[in-house]
């Protein structure tokens, strides 16, 4: 069988089957894309349980990540997480030791052939990958407090919301909407939706809309045909995309790929399905989708075309696995082999009735980080305090009488709100308190209130003294401004 000149150097890749399903959908995969003649030659390496069970806390074995730094590209089947403690998820491993920094979940509908409630639905749910609350920088800092720090930087946004905009570009996209919290998170969703903005106005053709996350995700659950490419933050993206995923019919039909600027990786959205493992029952849709986006990533647009197509024209032929077969228009109950065999059969088809693929593969472009020139001035200090018997007038009397001379008490909060100057009995407190201080020569009834710069040791010297009062500094965050601008928000009631 030949449908395409084959005589390009074959993509040398890493296959790695994982656990439960994961071999057989790897297997019907592969045969499907050797029976479209990619050019394509896999390096096979064992990922998952069996490397955890050999003492890899990450489920990986030094010899395996050789392989894998070692090829542009991972194709990788679902693998199971073994239960308790002690073992780490391989996905984020991969992710962060990688640079995988966008994750592409395309979720679409193939109505009539597959049931939804959404016909028209056809959403790309592009995510940050690797900033955000999920760098795992979290502390318990007193009794009652426990931090998760939330990272979002500049080269970080920047990448995402460009590879967004490429992306929609490329793939003949119309829209770009942007979800974020920006009301409450003015710095950091704040930079993520002016990056948006920014980097938007490069691109006159797409439409582009930035929403608040909350009633973005509800829009999207209800009429998800609205959207079309959505950018986000690593987790609202998390949950947005299983949403979308969720709408699609069945967790067997969504692919996804997670995009490094060397390396990247291609896998199913589900799990291992240890339910269903060995009864040639699974769908291997969503592994082949993964791999047509793996093809398209390789330059091999017309190798995915082929592949999507005969996908499609199979659903369209009513040739279904057990979990998105339905009487009436199904004509026929197929298991994982008999599945992909049918997807062999119709290479070189077009479909009739869902759209025909057609697919264009974009030379990444390398992404080069110009860090603006900026002037940062240090202008105060939060310091974090524990304490659990004082007031807040209290409290703030100690700190000043502690620090006088070397830096001004500015607010006391509590969970963010402010408690001192002129605060609530009635706000609740905890033991955790936000300390501000600030230079002895800012008036704080000035309008519009002006930080003057403070020497950077004044810190630790204002720290001695907390000490020596017996005062429980559990954290300092610097305050500073950026070309004179605030970086740093205000307390609820500042
Ligand atoms: P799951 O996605 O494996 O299964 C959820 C349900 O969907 C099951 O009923 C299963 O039979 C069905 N299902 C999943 N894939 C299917 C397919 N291709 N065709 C037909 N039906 C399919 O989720 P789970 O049961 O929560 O997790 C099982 C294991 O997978 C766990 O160990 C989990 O940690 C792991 N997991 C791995 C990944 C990954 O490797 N990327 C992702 C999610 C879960």
């Amino acid at each position: 069988m030949s449908h395409t000149p084959n005589d390009i150097t074959p993509h040398v890749i890493t296959l790695a089957p994982g656990d439960g399903i994961g071999p057989e959908i790897t297997r019907a995969v592969c045969s499907i894309l050797d029976a479209a003649q990619c050019p394509i030659r896999y390096e096979e390496v064992e990922v998952g349980e069996k490397a955890y069970l050999a003492g890899h806390s990450s489920g990986i074995t030094p010899e395996a990540w050789t392989v894998l730094r070692k090829n542009p590209v991972l194709l990788k089947g679902p693998i199971t997480t073994p239960q308790g403690s002690g073992y780490k998820s391989l996905n984020v491993t991969l992710r962060k030791t990688l640079g995988l920094f966008a994750n592409v979940r395309p979720c679409r509908t193939y109505h009539p052939f597959v049931a939804t409630r959404h016909p028209g639905m056809d959403v790309v749910v592009i995510r940050e990958n690797e900033e955000d609350l999920y760098a795992g920088i979290e502390h318990r800092q007193t009794v009652d407090t426990f931090q998760c720090l939330k990272l979002v930087t500049l080269p970080g946004t920047e990448k995402i919301v460009r590879y967004a905009f490429d992306y929609a570009s490329a793939n003949g996209r119309r829209k770009v909407t942007c979800l974020v919290k920006d009301n409450i998170m003015k710095l950091t969703d704040g930079l993520f939706a002016d990056t948006f903005r920014r980097i938007g106005a490069e691109y006159p053709d797409l439409v582009k809309e930035v929403q608040i996350i909350d009633i973005g995700t509800a829009r999207v659950a209800v009429q998800p045909e609205r959207y079309d490419v959505i950018v986000t933050l690593n987790l609202y993206g998390d949950i947005i995309s299983d949403v979308t995923a969720e709408l699609t019919g069945s967790v067997g039909l969504a692919g996804s790929a997670n995009i490094g600027e060397r390396i990247s990786m291609f896998e199913a959205i589900h799990g291992s399905a240890p339910d269903i493992a060995g009864h040639d029952k699974a769908n291997p849709t969503a592994m082949l989708q993964s791999a047509v986006m793996m093809l398209v990533h390789l330059g091999l647009a017309k190798h995915a075309e082929l592949v999507q197509n005969a996908l499609l024209c199979t659903l369209e032929d009513g040739i279904h696995t057990v979990d998105i077969y339905r009487e009436g228009v199904s004509t026929q109950l197929a298991g994982t082999q008999a599945f992909a065999q049918a997807v062999i059969e119709r290479l070189g088809r077009q479909p009739t009735k869902l759209p025909t693929a057609a697919f264009q593969s974009a030379a990444a472009k390398p992404y080069v980080y110009e860090r603006p020139a900026v002037r940062r001035e240090l202008c105060g200090v939060d310091f974090f305090v524990c304490s659990a018997d004082k007031s807040p007038d209290a409290l703030a009397a100690a700190l000043q009488a502690a620090t006088s001379g070397v830096l001004q008490l500015k607010l006391v909060t509590n969970r963010g709100v402010k408690v001192w100057p002129e605060g609530f009995p009635e706000t609740f407190c905890t033991d955790h308190w936000r300390c501000r201080f600030v230079s002895p020569a800012m008036n704080p009834a000035e309008e519009p209130l002006a930080y003057p710069p403070i020497e950077a040791s004044r810190i630790p010297e204002a720290l001695a003294k907390l000490h020596a009062a017996g005062i429980e500094v559990v954290k300092t965050e610097n305050l500073y401004l950026f070309d004179g601008k605030r970086g740093f928000s205000l307390g609820q009631g500042e």
